[in-house]
């Protein structure tokens, strides 16, 4: 049980969420709604598209669209979560607000590296997602009873996502005990798997179908490859938030290519995936050269140059690794 004078509770997670912020949030808010607090999901940006069947999507406060009322309700919180990040600069704008928050802050995370936000901080890069680590979380608070079917479904689909459909990050026995306390409470694991994988445009596809054909570089004798997709090809094939999420893992089914970037041309930057296959840290090579970090096999960061500046200043960092990259796929043996 949390203290009894916490009522408004606040929960955050990282801007443009993925399906584990979205998730393990949505997880986490249901279970405090069901147990009697008052909880509202603030998320800096939209989420995707792909996600809007996740149930209380329709309660999410997007600070980007209604910034003032977002606010009043961060101000009048007894209580702050964050989630799937660990740093105030990953909550894009909501990040100054975030910094002025005077009420506790619980911090439930898996990225390395936590920056020094709370004294809660639960940060364990050991854990699969986030949403497993909200699970544990519910648990140890002797909430489980008010995690129902909906709330299960949530933060199944933060695992799901954050693991590759249980592919990578997915090897460790406790998390399938957390996956089968999910079933337990009535997760229809096709039924989940099919909205979160088969739940897309036609349009989508085609961009996928185009980045593969038209805009994916490989360079096989540095085991990399990259997509790059400006805001005009996005708009030509009616892009909503969301669209491109898993394209930067297609690059890694190649025979020998252990690094993949996705460039992502936006407003007034340009965003960046990173992805590896065994030991090579794309969240060091994103936090040195692309202001970035994340996971070592999932990572990402921006750049303020241009998006053909951009490319050209990765493919040109590339001999420079090209050593460590070397060595990674040898040990690989892929
Ligand atoms: P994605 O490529 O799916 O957007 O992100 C992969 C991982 O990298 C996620 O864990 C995400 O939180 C992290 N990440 C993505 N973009 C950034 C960024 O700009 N900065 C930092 N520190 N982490 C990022
Ligand atoms: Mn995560």
């Amino acid at each position: 049980m949390l203290s009894e004078n916490v009522r408004d509770i606040v929960i955050i997670p990282h801007v443009n969420p993925d399906g584990d912020a979205v998730g393990s949030s949505l997880g986490l808010w249901r279970v405090l709604k069901n147990a009697g607090y008052a909880p509202t999901v603030i998320s800096p940006t939209d989420y995707p598209a792909f996600l809007k069947w996740v149930s209380g999507t329709g309660d999410v406060k997007v600070y980007e669209h209604e910034p003032d009322v977002s606010q009043q309700i961060l101000e009048k919180a007894d209580l702050v979560f964050l989630l799937d990040f660990n740093a105030p600069d990953r909550a894009g704008k909501l990040g100054p607000l975030i910094e002025k928050v005077t009420s506790p802050i619980v911090l439930i995370d898996h990225h390395p590296a936590p920056a020094d936000v709370t004294e809660l901080m639960f940060s364990h890069t050991e854990a699969s997602s986030t949403a497993e680590l909200v699970y544990r979380f519910v648990e140890s608070l002797d909430l489980c009873e008010y995690l129902d079917k909906d709330a299960a479904e949530a933060l199944f689909t933060g695992l799901s996502t954050d693991t590759g459909s249980f592919s990578y990050n997915a090897s460790s026995p406790d998390m399938y005990e957390v996956v089968s306390r999910l079933l337990e409470k009535g997760v229809d694991k096709d039924r989940i798997h099919d909205l979160i994988y088969n739940n897309f445009s036609a349009d989508r596809m085609r961009l996928l179908g185009y980045s593969l054909d038209q805009k994916m570089k490989v360079f096989p004798e540095y085991h990399a490859a990259y997509i790059s997709l400006s805001m005009e090809e996005l708009e030509r094939y009616n892009f909503v938030p969301g669209d491109t999420e898993g394209f930067v893992n297609y690059p890694l089914s190649i025979k020998g290519v252990i690094f993949t970037a996705l460039f992502t041309e936006k407003e007034d930057l340009v965003k960046i995936s990173f992805r590896s296959k065994g030991g090579f840290p794309t969240n060091e090579f994103s936090n040195l050269h692309f202001n970035g970090g994340g996971h070592m096999n999932a990572s990402g960061g921006e750049s303020k140059l241009s998006l053909a500046e951009t490319i050209q200043k990765f493919e040109e960092l590339l001999p420079e690794f090209s050593a460590k990259l070397k060595d990674e796929h040898r040990k690989l043996g892929n």
